[in-house]
Order: structure tokens, then sequence, then C-alpha cells
């Protein structure tokens, strides 16, 4: 790797410029004498951004590379180390990736639609002896063999938005331009640690039963069958598929998730959610609706224009979003005082509960899935999950859709990612009688029963029943209706609205189709 001869590091980004003293020739390999004087301990590291660290990143690779090799090292050691080498990496600056424009073309540049390509399945990357699994694993290894000179643009682009931040949130000035060749060289170095990485995690991934893994051959499916999974899994739902999403996004390894750790969060979580043995808000209906968001990121493109972080909030607070549901509504906490509903002061008492449970568990170190987030990721990434929770609430139904319309009804419409991942979190909260028959059904027993047993604890405490939870005196079918043809369907319809008011453009549509209308059929009216 070539670093900055020249101490320009700026906040978080890092100018790559070929050393003065090496004059066009690689920066000399260091000795084994000085390998053998490295001091490995990640506590006495430079800051990531700075062109100190470049050298340092590069002579610890260097060390680890020998260590490998000999077969001495600790895979502790080796991950602190490969961690601190690919932070140096996404902080260098790079700003090569474009298309040069002809001379005199002033124009902005369009925004490129970067296509993610999701990753090699965990099951498929354990189990490499297949042979559809070794071909995937292969593709994966063919990327570290690639000369730069021959990285076509879209890879380039990938590569450079894998490996640097600068895309989203930096930009150069003219007079800084750095060589091709050097940021080729980033991009090797870069690729290097990330294989090496791979390597690592790969090996620490969690192995998958067959049985789940014929299962989730169908995990793009929109009628894909959590119930089927979660039997497979001998009653794990959210572990396997929280931890397939999460890889298949490359979330794992964006964000250096521990696989361990990952595995932690999960059965954790998994645990909350069968904390009160409920019919329908458990580890199932969890896993169901973070199915269905992949459904929605992976087959709309959704998942082109949101970020990595905001992919990663998005799959997480779908995970979470009823963590620790106590099968009562808002309403049972209200009427019957309970500590919850004093907690939050009656409001979105269960949502609030989610998030907080769900973020006093990241504090255990051991479930910590976003230890290495920088501070910033961190406050985001808590931005995003806390207001995509307590948008599930279904007190903000209506409220939500209507603030949504009125926004695509503009003559320019700005669609927020943060309301936009919302809105598809509640539809797919809700998404279940538009899958097939059979699973709507149990879904809807399933719910049923739950708002039934509310019901009796009602009638114990001698408060009113709340709506659909007398067991005598419930209008299965019309209330089936109800929810469908006033909350479901219009939900949906704003949401194909904002996709396409978004996307469209992007995937070279004519434009956003009229929004739906205030009064025909499939709008929704407030039932109160
Ligand atoms: P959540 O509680 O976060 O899962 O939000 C979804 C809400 O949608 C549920 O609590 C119910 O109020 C409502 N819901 C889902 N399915 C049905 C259904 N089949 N019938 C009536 N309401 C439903
Ligand atoms: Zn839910």
């Amino acid at each position: 790797m070539v670093c900055a001869g020249t101490r320009q590091a700026k906040q978080g980004a890092l100018t790559i410029v070929r050393r003065s003293s090496s004059k066009g020739k690689e920066a000399a390999a260091p000795t084994d004498e000085q390998l053998d004087q490295l001091d490995l301990d990640p506590e006495h590291l430079p800051a990531v951004d700075t062109p100190d660290a470049c050298d340092k990143a590069a002579l610890r690779l260097r060390y680890l590379l020998r260590q490998l090799n000999r077969g001495e090292i600790s895979a502790e050691t080796l991950q602190k180390n490969l961690q601190y080498a690919a932070k140096v990496l996404e902080a260098v600056y790079i700003d090569e990736t474009k298309e040069p424009r002809p001379e005199g073309d002033q124009r902005a540049a369009p925004a490129p639609l970067p296509r993610r390509r999701l990753r090699t399945p965990c099951w498929a990357r354990c189990s490499i002896d297949r042979p559809e699994a070794k071909r995937l694993a292969d593709e994966d290894d063919e990327l570290s063999e690639v000369q730069p000179d021959a990285v076509p643009p879209e890879v380039r682009e990938w590569l450079a938005s894998t490996f640097t931040r600068q895309l989203a949130t930096a930009k150069r000035k003219s007079d800084e331009k750095p060589k091709f060749r050097s940021v080729a060289h980033a991009i090797r170095a870069g690729i290097f640690v990330d294989r090496i990485y791979r390597r690592v995690t790969s090996t620490a991934l969690m192995q998958f039963p067959q049985d789940v893994v014929r299962v989730l051959k169908t995990l793009d499916e929109w009628s894909f069958d959590v119930f089927a999974l979660n039997e497979a899994a001998g009653g794990a739902a959210i572990k396997y598929l929280g931890y397939e999403l999460l890889n298949r996004y490359g979330m794992i390894h964006k964000f250096k998730v521990p696989p361990t750790v990952l595995e932690n969060f999960l059965g954790r979580i998994e645990e909350g959610y069968c904390k009160f043995h409920n019919p329908y808000h458990n580890n199932l209906h969890a896993a169901d609706v973070a199915q269905t968001v992949h459904y929605m990121l992976c087959q709309t493109g959704l998942m082109n224009w949101l970020s990595d972080l905001e992919i990663f909030a998005t799959l997480v607070a779908a995970v979470v979003h009823d963590f620790e549901h106590t099968g009562t509504t808002n309403n049972f906490h209200v009427m019957s005082g309970s500590d919850t509903a004093l907690l939050y002061n009656d409001r979105a008492v269960l949502e609030n509960h989610h998030i907080s449970a769900a973020f006093r568990l990241l504090r255990d170190e051991e479930c910590n899935i976003l230890q290495n987030l920088s501070r910033d990721e961190f406050r985001e990434f808590r931005t995003l999950v806390i207001d995509m929770v307590l948008a599930t609430d279904m007190s903000f139904h209506f409220q939500q859709l209507k603030n949504m319309r009125a926004m695509l009804t503009l003559a320019e419409p700005v669609v927020d990612k943060s309301k936009a991942a919302s809105l598809v979190l509640h539809c797919c909260d809700i998404s279940h009688p538009a899958k097939r028959w059979d699973l709507h059904h149990r879904w809807t027993m399933s719910l049923l029963d739950e708002f039934f047993l509310q019901g009796d604890k009602e009638r114990e405490l001698g408060l009113p029943f709340s709506p659909l939870c007398d067991r005598n005196n419930t209008l299965v079918a019309e209330s089936q209706i109800g929810f469908i043809e006033f909350i479901v369907e219009p939900s949906m319809g704003v949401c194909a609205d904002m996709l396409e008011c978004v996307l469209g453009p992007l995937h070279g549509a004519k434009g956003p189709r009229e929004p739906r209308g205030e009064g025909g059929k499939g709008d929704y009216h407030c039932l109160d």
C-alpha cells in the first residue's frame, strides 16, 4: 500500500498520494527484524484517518501474513489487527470511481444507482463441498485476483464504496486528484484485508442444519413459510433467519459484527419473544416480518436506494420490533395501569419497551452487535431504529399514511429515508393478509387466540373488553374484511406509490404514478 507522505489527513478521510521518497517504486517490504520488534497491542495505534496509520496497518498486515504462514497467531489478534487495517482503508479517500465527463460538460453528474449484490448465503459458504455453493464461493474468491487495470467501472464503484467512505460523506478539492495507480494499490490492499477477514469470519460462521438450509432456499419468496423454518430450526427461527439476512446484505462484514456476538444477540432476542408464550407476538412473527422486509428490500430494488447503515437498521428494527411483547395491547396496558404504561406515560407503551429493551441488551458486550460502529454510525443507527419501531404503533397508522400521501402529492416529492423505511416496516408488520391463504389463516387464528386471552384477563380484572377480545362476541370474518379493506390495502397502496416515487426514476421509469386519491376504492377512512 502506498500512502500519504504529505500530512494532510482530514476528518475521517485520508488522501492517498505516492510516497515522495519512493519515487514511483513500491515501498520496501519490512525486514524480519522490524517485524520481530512489532508491538501488536491494538491500543497503541494511531487514529485510522492519519497517514501514520497506513504505515502501521501495512506493517501489521505483513506481520500477520508471516505469522499465518508459521501458524502462530491467535484468532483474536488476527481479528483485531485486521479490523484496524480495514478501518484505515475505509478512511482512505478515493475519488476516481466516476467516469470522466467530456470537456466543457458542466452538468451535474447523474446520481449513480449502486446495484447491490446480495452475498453468498452463509450456509453455502460453510458447506463448500456442494457444487452450487462452491461456484458462489469461487466467484467471491475470484475478486481477489482482479488486477486493478482490469477492474470495470461498476466493480470499481463497488470496491470504492465498500472500502472507502467518500461516496457518501466527503468532498475532494479539485487539486487533490490521486493517481489511479495509487487508488488501485489501495483497492488491492483492501481486497487483501477483506479476503483474510472473510477467511477468519467464515471459519467462525454459524453452522446451518440441512433442514434449515432447505427452507432458507425460498427466503426470497413472498410467501416464504416461516412456520416451516421454525420447525426445521427447532424453534429458533430468528437465530437462523436473522443471521442469514445480516450476512446476505453484507452487514456482518461491513460493520465487523463478530459472529459469536451476533449469535448471542439473536439468541437473547429469540428468548425475549418467547418470554410470554404469546400465540401471535412471538419469535415467528418477528422472523416473518424480517423476511417480508427482506423481500421488499431486494425485490423492489429498495436496497439500492438505502445506505448500508440504513439497511442494517431496517433489518434489526424488523427483528426487534415486538421484542418482549406481553401478548396484550397498548390499550390493555393503559387500562390495567401496568408498570410499563406508567413508565412510558401511556404513549406507545409496547413500542417504547421493545426499543428500550433491545438497546439495553446491546449494552451487554457479549450481545453488542454494534460494537464496531463509530460514534456517528451508532447515533444514526439508534435514531433510525427508534423511529421505525415507534412507527409500528398502530395508533400512528392513519397519520403515517396521511403524511406520506400528502408528501407524494407535492410537485417535487422528497421522500425521507427514515420515513420510507418506517412505512415499509409498518406494511410488512400487517402483510400476512397478502400472503398465501394458509399462512394468512394461521396468523389470523393466532392473533385472535391472543386477543381472546387478553379478553379473559379483562374479564377477570373487571375491565371492558377491548375490540376483538371478547371470545363470545367477535365477528371474525367481518373484522378481517374491515382490517384488510381499511388498513392493509390502503397501506400497501401508499407504500407502492412511495416506492414508485423513489425507485421509478432510478430504474428508468417515466415518473411517479398519480398517487391514489382520497375518495376511491382502496382509500382508507378512519374507523372511529
Ligand atoms: P404489531 O402489534 O406490531 O404486530 O402490529 C400489527 C397489528 O396489526 C396487530 O397488533 C393487530 O392490531 C393488527 N393486526 C394484524 N393482523 C390482524 C388481523 N388478522 N386482524 C386484525 N388485526 C390485525
Ligand atoms: Zn409486529
